[in-house]
């Protein structure tokens, strides 16, 4: 077996683990909607230095920082490099939506004197995870008017929390007979939102008296709904796990803990060789669709973009970038959990404390759906990877056959960009808490500054 993270640590290394992490478990923390990751990378990036692409003019200059935030869910920053821009660029890729539920357009309605939101679930779930916990409500609606409200109740000091009701184990005789997913089922993952009727009111006097509350507090109808997008999330902070505080508990490391160290190693750089970028994209649970998933032209109209400043803006540049570009597509493993041994394969898997992982392709049923990174390019990231002293592992996504799971690499990799599957694994993926290793966390952030500085 290789040697761990921690067994190659001296005290002063252990240290920056430690509190490198405990900067992640922070912005974790206040960061679990796409969109309030974005509002906090955004704060670090202007705090290094980093502005809006449309706040600069000219051609970009080596060692400029721009980012550009679309819809303020998707973003991508970039370090100008010294090379030319259609030498291509080294880019880190992650994403920022995680698995949850969400409201319904219209969610409000009265059953038996209490008040319920109901939700669609967003992404994969096992539903009986999500009931009986305390949820968070995050997002913005937004009013004709075009003012934008923000929410955010439950994670507060002092708010008060939401929650999905299970059936008490008295009663569950038949309900334990279920197959799993049919124990909670989608429709009745409907938030209880509340209990005291309105006074004098006859026809749903406690509906009434939510919406009475959520005029006077949040200045919200009910018809405001329809243009909103609010999420019921778990609520509470991100924790230390276990004993020794070696690992992180917290919901929605999937993707964001990939995000996280890819926008710090990026910040952190120094002026590369060639341009460094940054992708954090919306989307990706549900298949990267729309203007703010991979999908999107957005990032290909960013490039365009930054080569029309350097007098380059041709379809041919565009291309150039994209097939002179190599990315770290990052996104979470599954972590060897020794209490699921029949879907795991010990020689192609990934361990907690053995590093950043490497998934040469992904995909399910025979690498359905994979890009599959070229042997070629798997040697030029070792090569980085070793000379950097990195610690790293290859794994794959469980055993043949056994299941499986994509990734926004093969977008990038269809742009004929050089591409693979990097990341952190973990433990719980999909649950409303995850697990990851900090060793881990602390050696994808090394990993990927290796990669944007020695990359070529
Ligand atoms: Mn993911
Ligand atoms: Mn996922």
């Amino acid at each position: 077996m290789n040697k761990t993270v921690w067994e190659k640590l001296n005290e002063e290394q252990m240290k920056e683990l430690m509190d490198f992490n405990e900067e992640y478990r922070q912005f974790l923390s206040r960061s679990k909607t796409e969109r309030t990751f974005v509002i906090n990378s955004v704060e670090l990036l202007r705090k290094a230095g980093y502005r809006e692409l449309s706040e600069t003019e000219g051609a970009l200059q080596a060692g400029d920082k721009v980012y550009v935030n679309n819809r303020g869910k998707n973003l991508c920053a970039f370090i100008i490099g010294k090379q030319d821009l259609t030498k291509g660029m080294n880019v880190l890729g992650a994403h920022i939506d995680s698995p949850r539920t969400d409201l319904k357009q219209k969610p409000v309605y009265e059953s038996n004197g209490m008040v319920y939101l109901d939700t669609h679930y967003y992404g994969g779930i096992k539903k009986y995870q999500w009931v009986a916990r305390p949820m968070a409500l995050q997002g913005v609606v937004c009013k004709k008017d075009g003012t934008v409200i923000d929410i955010s109740i439950g994670d507060n000091p002092g708010d008060p929390v939401f929650g999905f009701s299970d059936l008490l184990i008295h009663l569950s005789a038949d309900q334990l007979q279920k197959p799993a997913a049919k124990v909670i089922e989608g429709e009745q993952l409907d938030l209880l939102c509340g209990s005291i009727p309105l006074k004098g009111e006859e026809k749903d006097p406690v509906k009434a008296n939510l919406l009475k509350i959520l005029k006077e507090k949040y200045d919200i109808e009910e018809d405001d709904f329809i243009s909103a997008e609010i999420e019921a999330v778990p609520a509470g902070e991100a924790r230390d796990y276990g004993f020794d505080s070696s690992m992180i508990l917290g919901y929605g490391h999937d993707d964001k803990v990939c995000g996280y160290t890819s926008l710090r190693a990026l910040i952190d750089s120094d002026i590369p060789e060639k341009t460094a970028c940054c992708i954090l994209s919306d989307k990706e649970e549900v298949g990267s669709m729309g203007n703010t998933g991979m999908q999107s032209r957005f990032f290909e109209n960013v490039i365009l973009e930054m080569l029309e400043r350097n007098g380059q803006g041709t379809f041919r540049a565009l291309n150039q970038v994209l097939s002179n570009s190599a990315m770290l597509s990052s996104d979470v493993s599954i972590a060897y959990d020794p209490n699921f041994p029949e879907v795991m394969e010990p020689r192609n898997s990934a361990y907690f404390g053995k590093g950043i992982c490497f998934n040469k392709f992904t995909g399910r049923g025979g690498k359905g759906g994979s890009s599959d990174a070229n042997a070629e390019y798997v040697a030029r990231v070792r090569r980085v990877m070793e000379d950097s002293g990195i610690t790293y592992q290859t794994c794959e996504l469980g055993k043949v056959d056994a299941g499986g799971g994509g990734t926004i690499a093969y977008i990038l990799a269809n742009l004929n960009m050089d591409v693979i599957d990097a990341g952190i694994c973990v433990q719980n993926m999909h649950a409303p808490f995850e697990v990851v290793s900090k060793a881990d966390v602390y050696e994808a952030y090394r990993a990927y500054m290796a990669f944007v500085k020695d990359m070529d």
